[in-house]
């Protein structure tokens, strides 16, 4: 069975075709810069990657596009779209209304919009790959949305209110939310099957650290309790977000700089976290090499970030009353060993001990905590496609 996995962003349209049966990629790609200059790039499993210019000047001529290039005589690998069984889309927001993925109709297209203000950039792009979808492939061929938010519904209101006047959450739904749902929810069902033992029962830390970074406590495989909050701003410094800060310099530094609303936005979300600290670069790999060469600044935003996760676990252990497992994925939590070891390290007093042979260099899923650790500590992949498609094959 074909599943197709689409991800429209704010200016990008991301796809990958799954055979599920057997769980292959059939072929990936994103058609990009949307409205700007387009560049389409594909690749078919096993062939060369194609990238091209073309003009892509909308999501919905986006969606064509991909579809175009999927069936295409020469490179293709469908000869019809009917052979796409169904399409699971991400979709960032689904406000307070779904725990679940579920089968689009009218009024989850209804919910969508609604969550437009809380999710300014991506729910409108998501709604447009629904609807082309909906208007390219046969009908009846089933819609999928997969929400970013839903994994963390199940958080008691303890950890999703904010202390502000009530009427904010009524009037707004002003709240936290949480995102990465998809990868915590993928990560921490198959860290449990890794491990061999039953989610019921068990105290999980998920740790989700890329560009956008974030953290889940999940127990019995439920979420507890997440960093990320009404928007993915929240939380631990990320590679340009500031996360968590004091909310009064937001007004201090508008009144002391003379900026807008929407420049503090910008300033918040693309200047600052690691990039601003360091001046150096978002990437964490450009910041480790520059903090080899004596870079101080490189090394404070690295070391902010650890800080900040060790914070981050140690409250989550403390919330669920202790931790079993703690599990690392996304493109630094997969890859970057010396950030593992340095948020772990502070946290060995509650019985968290990373073993450095099995965590140096280690990039795929297995056990990175010593023999004695009280807690295992573990690094799985994430794979939010392959989730999604999972997902989508489930419900139909
Ligand atoms: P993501 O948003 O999950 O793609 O993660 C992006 C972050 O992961 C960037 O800061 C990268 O520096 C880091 N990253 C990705 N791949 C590697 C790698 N092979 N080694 C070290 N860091 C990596």
């Amino acid at each position: 069975m074909n599943i197709l996995v689409i991800n429209c962003g704010s200016s990008s349209c991301k796809f990958q075709l799954f055979d599920v049966d057997n769980g292959t990629v059939l072929a990936k790609g994103n058609a990009d810069r949307i409205g700007i200059d387009g560049v389409l790039s594909y690749q078919a499993t096993g062939k060369d990657k194609i990238e091209k210019k073309i003009a892509i000047p909308n999501h919905k001529e986006a969606v064509q596009l991909v579809l175009a290039q999927l069936t295409d005589k020469d490179t293709g690998v469908i000869a019809d779209v009917s052979e796409i069984a169904a399409v699971g889309h991400r979709v960032l927001h689904g406000g307070k209304y779904y725990s679940e993925s579920v089968i689009v109709n009218d009024d989850v297209k209804k919910v969508i919009r609604d969550c437009f203000d809380l999710g300014p950039l991506h729910n409108p792009a998501n709604l447009i790959g629904i609807e082309a979808c909906e208007a390219a492939l046969p009908a009846g061929t089933p819609q999928v949305a997969v929400f970013d938010t839903a994994f963390h519904m199940t958080m008691p209101p303890k950890a999703y209110m904010y202390a502000l006047p009530y009427e904010y959450y009524e009037k707004y739904s002003i709240r936290r939310y949480g995102f990465h749902g998809t990868s915590h929810r993928y990560v921490s069902k198959r860290a449990a099957e890794f491990l061999n033992v039953p989610q019921q029962g068990l105290k999980m830390i998920t740790c989700h650290l890329g560009n956008g970074s974030s953290f889940a406590a999940v127990k019995d495989g439920k979420c507890v309790d997440t960093s990320m909050g009404l928007t993915p701003l929240a939380g631990i410094c990320m590679g340009t977000r500031t996360g968590d800060i004091d909310p009064a310099i937001v007004p201090f530094i508008q009144k002391m700089e003379g900026k807008s609303a929407e420049e503090m936005d910008t300033l918040m979300n693309k200047k600052s976290g690691v990039l601003g600290v360091s001046g150096v670069s978002s990437d964490f790999r450009d910041l480790a090499k520059a903090a080899s060469e004596g870079n101080e600044r490189a090394q404070l935003a690295l070391d902010m970030f650890s800080y900040q996760g060790s914070k981050i676990v140690g409250s989550y252990a403390a919330a669920m009353g202790g931790v079993d497992v703690i599990v690392f994925t996304a493109g630094i939590g997969e890859n970057t060993d010396t950030i593992r070891e340095a948020i772990i390290k502070p946290l060995e007093f509650m019985g968290a001990k990373i073993d450095p042979a099995k965590n140096n260099g280690t990039r795929c899923e297995a056990v990175i905590s010593a023999d004695d650790s009280k807690v295992k500590i573990v690094v799985i992949p994430t794979n939010e496609e392959l989730a999604i498609a999972q997902e989508t094959k489930a419900l139909i």
